[in-house]
């Protein structure tokens, strides 16, 4: 900061305060409803700390410059498609334990090993280190398998790491296995019709077990419960396949089709209603098959319906 050609100046000004000066200021902000503060020294002196914070990790700076960054990231590539909160339970892993130093073999943990919860919890109190290498490694992992993996993978941004940019992606994209495989991958991950799911849904056979399974999962939706508040369909069924593309056909059906409402064009305000689109982009144009524009990069997945919200069938179906 000191190499900074304001330095001298801003130093200077800040010299002149006194302590009485920061004292008044803080009680004229603690009385007024909004944080103006008339002192051009006190001003000066809140952009610095603001500055320096935001180096300081933790602190309210750091997460305003973070915020910043966020912003900045939907101002470029839109809105992220995905939040993923997590919060380890790290009185319940294994993993965490062992790096605490507990003795254990984490290819076959027993519950003796394990001990009470409330043992595992004072471990974990008292290890932070370990607890902090734990949060770590997991979130590493998730990053890793989860995000640049094989579940939500490839990303356009993802904020908090940056191990895959957009630009090694355009570039990637002029090999034709590369774009083949991002096909491939983009389609089996992100839906925009139900096709798949409908011709899934029923293979011309009718038995007694297919109607009581109808009738017990995929009973009439015009009862109370919505669909998106059923429970999802248990993977160990012997016909889960089957129910879960029901699940699926209907969970999409009643909720994740687009109808236009007044946020879809709250930025074409005062034009006039031929001129005004919907900014969620919808209706979609149909398209046969997927593919890549290989001088834009820009990506364009198929779709036989045109006003179906991208979705993906497990995050519909678990969420
Ligand atoms: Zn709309």
């Amino acid at each position: 900061m000191t190499s900074r050609p304001y330095f001298q100046q801003s130093a200077q000004l800040l010299e002149t305060l006194s302590s009485e000066d920061v004292a008044t200021a803080l009680l004229n902000i603690s009385k007024a409803s909004y944080s103006k503060v008339s002192d051009e020294r006190i001003n000066t002196l809140m952009k610095h700390i603001k500055v320096v914070g935001g180096h300081v990790m933790g602190s309210a700076h750091s997460r305003s410059a973070l915020r910043t960054k966020i912003h900045s990231l939907c101002f470029n590539l839109g809105l992220p498609s995905l939040f993923v909160t997590i919060n380890p339970a790290d009185i319940h892993s294994p993993v965490a334990l062992y790096f605490a130093g507990v003795d254990l073999d984490l290819d076959r943990v027993l519950p003796e090993v394990l001990r009470t919860s409330y043992e595992r919890a004072q471990i974990i109190a008292t290890h932070p280190v370990a607890t902090a290498k734990f949060f770590n490694c997991l979130i590493k992992s998730i990053l890793k398998c989860l995000v640049l993996g094989s579940v939500i993978d490839p990303t356009k941004a993802y904020f908090g790491t940056h191990e895959y940019t957009p630009a090694q992606l355009k570039e990637n994209i002029q090999n034709q296995d590369f774009r083949d495989n991002l096909l491939k991958y983009l389609e089996d991950v992100v839906k925009e019709d139900l096709d798949l799911f409908r011709d899934q849904t029923n293979d011309g056979t009718s038995t007694a077990s297919d109607i009581s399974v109808s009738i017990q999962e995929t009973g009439p939706i015009t009862g109370e419960v919505v669909p998106a508040c059923l429970s999802t369909p248990n993977p160990t069924s012997d016909d889960f396949h089957r129910i879960f593309c029901k699940d699926v056909v209907r969970l999409v059906e009643t909720s994740n089709i687009h109808k236009h409402s007044a946020t879809c064009y709250k930025y074409s305000k005062g034009k006039s209603d031929t001129s005004k689109t919907c900014r969620m982009r919808m209706p979609r144009v149909l398209v046969k098959t997927s593919n890549i524009d290989l001088a834009t990069g820009q990506i364009t997945m198929r779709r036989s319906h045109p006003w179906i919200n991208n979705f993906n069938e497990w995050l519909i179906s678990a969420c």
